[in-house]
């Protein structure tokens, strides 16, 4: 297996503990090889179970130097440029192939908590040095991040599923963080942040390492266009692996049409798949983007009961219990468990629409900002950047639109460059002409839950199950949770857990509700 394609682990549970440590097992949706590590401290023992790929070392994952020991899932990508503020020897050792942990270690000898502040990248953290323990997110909270804060003792996860024997009502409550719904004592790390624990007095304080631009850029157009097009290469080539194929998932819409294109110029080689289900697909324009960029391209048909049986799947992987993301994730899990094989790293355009209000489809700016405003305050704690979705079946995805560089330069352009000459996304599709099809170029905006056709299907479920329309929406909520409290809160496994029963007794319940 490539070392390049793959982060050197893709999540973990981790323990700091006063004295002595140790951590039971933990049963990951992620699917990979487990190892246990275990850093003695002066004061503090850090013990791990990181789950990573199979056949590769999960070491530079892990770094310890005296006092401080870094632990990290997931992966970094201005490392270059963080090499460039390191003492030449850190920032040799850093670069000498001993990992991101290694990195992490180097910056925070330098700028102690506020390092994080400085990495771009999709990763969730932990450091513990003396009796101090810290846990960070990358700007996106791209990777989840929960903990249980205590005296003694701060356990953390980037599944919250393995913390369940943790909950407990008891514990202090913590400001600043989001707490996990019917785990009690449980806590989610804020995307973009720091928490700096002391283990001696069990106290919390969170700092911010990043937050979504407010104000608006006045740039000209060839000016945004350039920038754009700039920033959106370098996202993804800080995603391929050296020397591998890049595989894209091809809706043939302008986000991951763009996504692909760069790819292939960076690669200089493409890989792109396609899903659509017998309700719906977008296969020809998925087709007329693989054709004109010369890759090798996939499609995949699933039949809609197929589709729906995963729900509790997509539940389970990305720990959100809202309804609209889980119909975003649902097609992407479906997607991502029919590339059987070898795990492999994804490319995806995902997230393009929240920066540049590309669901919003009118034409007053005012309404195209509120989206923008309201969008970048509230993603936090959704989860739907997680990258458990593809790591269930080995793979590692990410996401160039929301890689930190890109996603600061597209929320602060004003709204006129996003929606422009009664085109939505503007920008990026002026950005992208001369690399694409005319036609994908100024394809207008089909969501992936409306081009599978899976809103449509999960509300005809739920019709079919006699709730009337106007307490679809709201039935879809109570599916959604009950799904999370079953995988994730009692931990049964997906497999085990049937839609139509969970859409049954919901159905059962609004009935007597309504009685
Ligand atoms: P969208 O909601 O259309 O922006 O979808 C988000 C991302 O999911 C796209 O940019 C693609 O990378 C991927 N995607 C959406 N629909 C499909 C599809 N039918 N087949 C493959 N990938 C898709
Ligand atoms: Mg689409």
């Amino acid at each position: 297996m490539d070392e390049q394609a793959f982060p050197a682990a893709f999540g973990f549970l981790a323990s700091a503990r006063l004295g002595e440590g140790r951590i039971p097992g933990a049963a990951f949706a992620t699917r990979g090889t487990c190892t246990r590590r275990r850093e003695r401290l002066r004061t503090q023992t850090l013990t791990a179970s990181l789950v990573h790929a199979p056949d590769l070392t999960p070491e530079p994952a892990l770094a310890r130097e005296a006092d401080t020991a870094v632990l990290i899932a997931g992966e970094i990508y201005n490392r270059d440029e963080l090499r460039t503020v390191l003492p030449t020897e850190a920032g040799a050792a850093a670069s000498a192939g001993q990992g991101d942990a290694e990195l992490v270690l180097a910056l925070f000898h330098r700028y102690g908590h506020h390092a994080f502040r400085l990495v771009n990248g999709r990763f969730a953290a932990v450091v513990a040095e003396g009796r101090r323990v810290l846990l960070a997110t990358d700007h996106a909270g791209s990777v989840p991040l929960y903990l249980r804060p205590g005296r003694g003792e701060v356990v953390a996860a980037t599944e919250v599923k393995t913390l369940a024997r943790y909950a407990s009502p008891q514990g202090p409550p913590i400001a600043g963080a989001r707490r996990v719904r019917r785990m009690p004592g449980l806590y989610q790390v804020p995307a973009g942040a720091v928490m700096v624990m002391d283990l001696k007095t069990g106290t919390t304080e969170t700092h911010p390492t990043w937050a979504p631009p407010l104000s608006r850029r006045i740039v000209g157009e060839s000016e945004a266009v350039e920038a754009v097009r700039t920033a959106l290469d370098a996202s993804v080539r800080a995603r391929l692996a050296p020397g591998t194929t890049p595989l894209v998932v091809l809706s043939g819409g302008i986000d991951s049409s763009g996504v692909a294109a760069l790819a292939r110029h960076a690669a200089g080689s493409l890989e792109t798949v396609s899903m659509g289900t017998d309700t719906r697909n977008e296969f020809p324009q998925a087709r007329l983007v693989a054709d004109h960029l010369g890759s090798e391209h996939g499609e995949f048909t699933l039949r809609t009961p197929d589709l729906l049986t995963q729900l509790p799947h997509t539940v389970w992987a990305s720990e959100s219990h809202d309804p609209d993301i889980i119909e975003y994730l649902l097609p992407l899990t479906a997607l991502y468990r029919a590339l059987d094989g070898p795990g492999r790293r994804i490319l995806t355009g995902y997230g393009a629409d929240i920066p540049l209000a590309g669901m919003h489809r009118e034409d007053r700016l005012p309404d195209l900002d509120s989206a923008v405003a309201h969008d970048m305050a509230t993603f936090d704690g959704l989860n739907e950047m997680s990258p458990v979705l593809s790591a269930v079946c080995g793979h590692w995805s990410t996401h160039p639109y929301w890689d930190r560089d890109v996603l600061d330069l597209l929320v602060c352009l004003e709204a006129g460059l996003k929606r422009r000459y009664g085109r939505d996304k503007w920008v990026l599709r002026a950005a992208m002409e001369g690399l694409l099809p005319e036609e994908t170029v100024n394809r207008p905006k089909l969501g992936v839950h409306e081009g599978s056709g899976t809103t449509s299907s999960f509300s005809l479920l739920l019709a079919d199950h006699g709730i009337p329309d106007e307490s679809i929406h709201s039935a879809k909520r109570l599916v959604v949770e009950e799904l999370f409290d079953r995988t994730v809160v009692e931990g049964d496994h997906p497999d085990h857990v049937s839609t139509g029963s969970v859409v049954e007794s919901v159905a059962a319940r609004l009935k007597r509700g309504a009685a």
